[in-house]
């Protein structure tokens, strides 16, 4: 188990007028063991900066970090335990393998100053080198390896000491898309074979939502939202989660007197919809937001029905598998995402409708009453 409680980090910029960047405001949460926990956020969020802090390669500005009933970081009780006594593993995007070493030199490093006799070494070892997939290759030159082989060997050298905790920053961003892919299923497999506590950093949502048991989404400096990964792709509670993770539609919509117990009514140029409620402020301007592969199209004319809705067919893609397209109404339009086989044409007519729990009403943007400095990343 790993809690971290109420992590800042202040980096000084200029000593003279003591001037100072917040890149952690108090990051709390606790992991518990065997758990894939993911820290997902864009560039500079303080992902890496909160890793380095559980590794003990950075000193927070205040907080605590406690591995099980061990406090590896307090700031109240000016304790700072050094990474080499905090029996973690840790696997970067650059793989920092010895070039001058065989591969299984290099996995056989940590394990230089423990007492065990050479050949319980070599066994360990070759049992490592076997769980990464890397069987026969221990006395090959690790830099004649392909780049997916080399990191296997970073993996296999930050698991042979044994840890129960693995840290793992983007240790996958280096490689190319397919192997990339592979190895995602490769390493969530050791993993959950091992029984280790992953904590994970990453900026992209889909290695996060493939790999996670739990994802804490950052944006500068502070958590926005944390749970498993189908929770906070289909239940979105904040509106930075439904724009970064995924693809979401944002219709500017207003609020109608009309609501039922569990849902909202809201009303914009394509109709009045029922949805979840998941706004802050007072006043009744809010967006409304769903995504492109929960319209379903209707066959039929459905004039006035709630949550439905018409509007022409434009810019239509062909993905392979699925097809995209917007369905404008007006000076508004949705994005669509559909598996039907009949081919929508370009400025036909469509219907289409959402299920009520499939929509979420958000504060429009800027206008939370919370977390108001958060921008996103919107459909035009
Ligand atoms: P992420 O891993 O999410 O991309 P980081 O944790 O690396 O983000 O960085 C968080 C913020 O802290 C960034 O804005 C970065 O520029 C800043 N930062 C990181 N290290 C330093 C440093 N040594 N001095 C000043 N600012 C830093």
């Amino acid at each position: 188990m790993i809690e971290i409680d109420d992590l800042h980090k202040e980096y000084t910029l200029n000593a003279d007028n003591n001037t100072v960047f917040k890149a952690l405001k108090g990051i709390s949460y606790k992991i518990e063991t065997g758990t894939f926990f993911t820290m997902l956020g864009p560039s500079g969020c303080g992902k890496t900066t909160t890793l380095r802090s559980i590794a003990g390669l950075e000193r927070p500005s205040k907080g605590q970090i406690r591995f099980k009933d061990q406090i590896v970081y307090s700031s109240a009780r000016n304790l700072f335990v050094p990474p080499e006594r905090r029996g973690l593993g840790m696997v970067f995007q650059s793989y920092a393998i010895w070039p001058h070493m065989t591969v299984a030199e290099n996995v056989a490093y940590p394990l230089t100053n423990k007492k065990m006799t050479k050949a319980v070494l070599k066994n360990k070892v070759e049992e490592m080198l076997e769980k990464v997939g890397l069987g026969g290759y221990g006395d090959k030159l690790a830099p004649n390896l392909s780049g997916g082989q080399q990191q296997r060997v970073a993996l296999a050298r930050a698991l042979v000491g044994e840890p129960e905790i693995l840290l793992l920053d983007e240790p996958l961003s280096n490689l190319d898309a397919k192997l990339r892919e592979q190895m995602r299923h490769e390493l969530k497999h050791l993993q959950k074979q091992i029984g280790l506590t992953a904590v994970y950093v990453t900026h992209d949502q889909e290695e996060a939502l493939a790999m996670s048991d739990v994802i804490a989404l950052m944006y500068e400096g502070s958590i926005v939202e944390m749970g498993h990964p189908v929770d906070l792709y289909e239940n979105p509670k904040r509106r930075f989660t439904a724009s970064f993770i995924g693809i979401s539609n944002f219709l500017p919509s207003v609020k109608h007197p009309r609501r039922s117990q569990e849902y909202v009514c809201v009303e914009n140029e394509f109709g009045r919809f029922l949805g979840k409620d998941h706004s802050t402020a007072a006043h009744d301007h809010c967006d409304l937001s769903f995504r492109p592969h929960n319209v379903r199209l209707l066959r039929e004319q459905t004039e006035d029905r709630l949550n439905t809705g018409k509007g022409i067919v434009t810019d239509l893609l062909f993905l392979g598998e699925s097809i995209e397209f917007y369905l404008v109404a007006g000076n508004k339009k949705i994005r669509v995402r559909t598996h039907e086989s009949s081919l929508p044409r370009e400025g036909e007519e469509m219907y289409f409708t959402i299920a009520p729990d499939k929509c979420i009403v958000f504060d429009a943007e800027g206008q939370s009453s919370s977390n108001a400095h958060i921008r996103e990343k919107e459909l035009a």
